[in-house]
């Protein structure tokens, strides 16, 4: 098949560039090997941020893009991407103290000028304590309260680009693997791609590519048909999750680690409490990456130091996972100080057409995807109107949670909590997910208690959001599985659902649950927990 151009990854980045160039009228194809948003976007904090700490290493320019993009996300894709506020405790002990905080904050407020949330301001001790009463008190001096912003359900966020980028005309492939980038002399010419699942290879054409493949990025490039240079150095980060305890409030902490002075996570999140990240080398296949028990001893000991009275330990991580961040190859340099603003590299003299996107966050992915965009735009020599994603809403966003929630309070049948749900993980969607219950009470049942997700959702991720299989479902469209059981709750109950209205017959059902059940090994940490210290 003919287009103008073909994005290699359907994660953050990819299908942002989708979603813009489709916009922008181009015949836009984005391959995506596994599902969409099946990697490192899904392993990340879950956090659109400035990044604070990247003020430390003089990243002025990334703060400021990142700080604009919060602001846009808020306002596009406000049921998704939520206003966070975090304390950052500051103890006798801490490295970073209260003034030198209290400027760094100063510089990111004077670079979000212009965005919703509100100024930083100064705690005392006490009032330290009355924001977040589990903290611990010895040494505490005070801390710092400012806003940032959290998108509970990243997943969400890639599928409605890839919803708008469709809606646009572009083609969305999930479950196709680009094995090998064609060139005819130094031209790109398009990409050979294998279905994963009839293995039925296809050549696809286009005189442009971006390989947006996070951290497979120079494993593409090996594909190509001449010699590529190597541009990827990842980290790996690793995160636990744990139940909510008591004294933790809705004010996240972002807390100095005692044993090396690394900053990290403590984040309410989905009803539960994310703890994140380790930050080191890892040249493995991103594939096989997961959570190390030294890792989670880590996160586990460093929580433990901010919050004692949790009396965390490791039978209390309800899963843990961990994802590699496709960043530059710099040198030895200490992993923090790796720079996080992307770069889209044009493989001018070997493949001109193909164009690498190294690094990024899902903060800037919007900024990201209009630049690369406008670059390809360029290149083809086509006469193509401005980016508009700055200003237009995702499928979802535009709506109000009040008005959403009266709208579906309408509909018989659905409890409030579901009422509720459809709206964060929909928005303006939600009605037509539980129009689909009018006739069909089956279809309003819950089929997990902890998201109140629904029967519909089955059926609706299948025929409206490229969801083949029960994994995907459950994972990554209706959020069930980012409950404390991963979802296995929701199976049992998804299954005869899909059974009923999708026609999967005995044989199906039977995959469907083995492929979940796979899925769901690698987060499982009970499956990988050594026995001595579990
Ligand atoms: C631990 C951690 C924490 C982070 N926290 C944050 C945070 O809080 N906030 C923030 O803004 N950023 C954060 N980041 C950074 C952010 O997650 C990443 O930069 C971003 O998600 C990268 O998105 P991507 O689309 O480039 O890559 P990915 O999400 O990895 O997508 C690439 C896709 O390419 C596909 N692919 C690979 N090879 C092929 C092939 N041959 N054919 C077809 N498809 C292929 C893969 O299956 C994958 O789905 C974090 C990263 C990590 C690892």
């Amino acid at each position: 098949m003919q287009f103008d151009l073909i994005i290699i990854g359907g994660g953050i980045n990819g299908a942002g560039i989708a979603r813009d160039a489709a916009l922008r009228g181009l015949r836009t194809c984005l391959v995506e090997r596994a599902d969409l948003c099946s990697s490192t976007t899904r392993w990340s904090s879950r956090l659109i941020h400035g990044g604070l700490r990247y003020l430390e290493f003089g990243e002025l320019g990334l703060v400021h893009e990142s700080l604009q993009e919060r602001a846009n996300l808020l306002r596009n894709a406000g049921h998704l991407v939520r206003p966070l506020p975090l304390l950052i405790p500051v103890y006798t002990h801490s490295r970073r103290g209260m003034n030198t905080i209290d400027f760094g904050l100063w510089v990111y407020d004077l670079l979000s000028i212009g965005g919703v949330l509100p100024g930083h301001r100064r705690l005392s001790r006490d009032a330290a304590l009355a924001e977040v009463p589990a903290l611990n008190p010895d040494g505490l001096d005070g801390g710092i309260l400012y806003h940032d912003a959290q998108v509970t359900f990243v997943e969400r966020l890639v599928v409605e680009n890839a919803l708008a980028a469709r809606a646009a005309g572009a083609t969305i492939r999930t479950y196709t693997t680009v094995e090998r980038i064609v060139l005819e002399g130094n031209q790109v010419q398009g990409v050979m791609v294998r279905d994963s699942r009839s293995g039925r290879q296809e050549s696809l054409t286009a005189p442009a590519i971006v390989n947006a493949a996070g951290p497979w990025v120079d494993r593409v490039l090996a594909g190509a048909d001449c010699p590529m240079p190597r541009f990827m150095g990842p980290t790996k980060g690793t995160h636990i999750v744990v139940r909510r305890f008591g004294g933790m409030s809705d004010v996240a902490c972002y807390a100095e680690a005692r044993s090396d002075g690394r900053p990290f996570f403590i984040l309410p999140w989905n009803g539960l409490v994310l703890i994140g990240t380790t930050d080191t080398r890892c040249d493995a296949d991103p594939a096989s990456v997961h959570a190390e028990e030294n890792e989670i001893a880590y996160l586990l000991a460093e929580a433990s130091h901010v919050f004692p009275g949790a009396r965390l330990r490791r039978d209390n991580v309800l899963y843990a996972y961990s994802g590699l961040r496709p960043l530059p190859r710099q040198g030895l340099r200490e992993t923090a100080s790796i720079t996080r603003r992307h770069q889209i590299r044009h493989h001018g003299r070997t493949a001109r057409g193909l164009y690498s996107v190294i690094g990024g966050k899902i903060t800037t992915y919007r900024h990201l995807a209009e630049e690369a965009v406008d670059q390809v735009v360029h290149r083809l020599g086509i006469e193509a109107p401005p980016c508009v994603t700055a200003e237009l809403a995702l499928p979802g966003g535009g709506g109000k949670r009040e008005d959403l929630l009266a709208e579906l309070a309408r509909i018989p049948g659905l409890t409030a909590a579901s009422q509720a749900h459809l709206v964060d993980v929909y928005g303006v969607r939600a009605p037509a997910v539980a129009a689909m219950t009018i006739g069909h009470p089956d279809l309003a049942e819950q089929i997990c208690s902890w998201s109140a997700a629904i029967a519909a959702e089955v059926v609706f991720a299948v025929r409206q959001e490229f969801a083949p299989g029960m994994a995907d479902i459950l994972l990554r469209r209706c959020m069930a599985g980012l409950s404390p059981d991963l979802g296995r709750t929701a199976l049992e109950r998804a299954l005869p659902v899909a059974s009923r209205y999708l026609g999967w017959d005995a044989a199906r059902l039977t995959e469907e649950r083995e492929a979940f059940e796979a899925e769901i090994r690698v987060l499982d940490s009970s499956a990988s927990a050594d026995p001595v210290s579990a």
